[in-house]
C-alpha cells in the first residue's frame, strides 16, 4: 500500500464569518445588508498567495431559529464569492450550523470542531499547518477543541491581522 497517498498535504485558514469577513450585524442572510470588514477582501488574497486554502465556518442559528432559510445562507456565500471573483480570488468552501445554542454532543455548532474536521477530511487537511481566526473566543475554543492554532481578531484592517499571523506565527 502506497502511504504516500494517504499523506495529509493541504493547509487552510479557516475564517469565522461574521464579525471576521463582514460586520456581524446579527442574523445577516441579505447581500444588501453586507458590509465587508476592512481589509478582508486583501486578506484572502494574501492567504491565496501564501497556499492556503480558505474555508468559512460560521454558525448560523438563525436557520434553526427559523429567521431564515439555509437557502438564503447558501445564496449568500454564492453571493459573497462572485464580489471575490470580481477580485480574481475566492474562497474555497462554506461550512455553516444551523444548531440553536444547546448542550447536544452531536451539535456541528462552534465552539465543536465537527465542521472544522469535516473540512479537514474533504481536503486532505495537515492541522499542524492550518489555523483558524474568529472574532469570539468561542472561535479560539473552537480551534484548541480541533487542535489547530486560533487567532483573535479585535477589529481594524483583517489583512494587517493575517500578514501579522503569517509572518509571526507560522
Ligand atoms: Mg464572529
Amino acid at each position: 500500500m502506497n502511504q504516500e497517498k494517504f499523506k495529509k498535504i493541504n493547509k487552510a485558514c479557516f475564517l469565522d464569518r461574521d464579525g471576521v469577513i463582514n460586520e456581524d450585524i446579527g442574523y445577516l442572510h441579505r447581500s444588501e445588508d453586507f458590509r465587508w470588514i476592512k481589509g478582508a477582501i486583501e486578506a484572502i488574497k494574501l492567504l491565496k498567495k501564501n497556499n492556503y486554502l480558505v474555508i468559512v465556518i460560521t454558525n448560523q442559528s438563525g436557520v434553526g431559529r427559523g429567521y431564515y432559510t439555509s437557502n438564503d445562507v447558501k445564496n449568500l456565500h454564492k453571493w459573497m464569492n462572485k464580489v471575490l471573483k470580481e477580485n480574481d480570488v475566492q474562497i474555497n468552501d462554506f461550512f455553516f450550523s444551523e444548531d440553536l445554542p444547546s448542550n447536544d454532543r452531536e451539535s456541528r455548532r462552534k465552539p465543536s470542531p465537527k465542521m472544522i474536521d469535516e473540512a479537514v477530511e474533504k481536503y486532505n487537511l495537515d492541522k499542524g499547518r492550518c489555523f483558524m481566526v474568529g472574532d469570539k473566543l468561542s472561535d479560539l475554543e473552537t480551534a484548541r477543541n480541533a487542535s489547530i492554532k486560533g487567532f483573535l481578531f479585535e477589529g481594524g484592517d483583517l489583512s494587517v491581522k493575517i500578514g501579522k499571523i503569517l509572518k509571526d506565527h507560522l
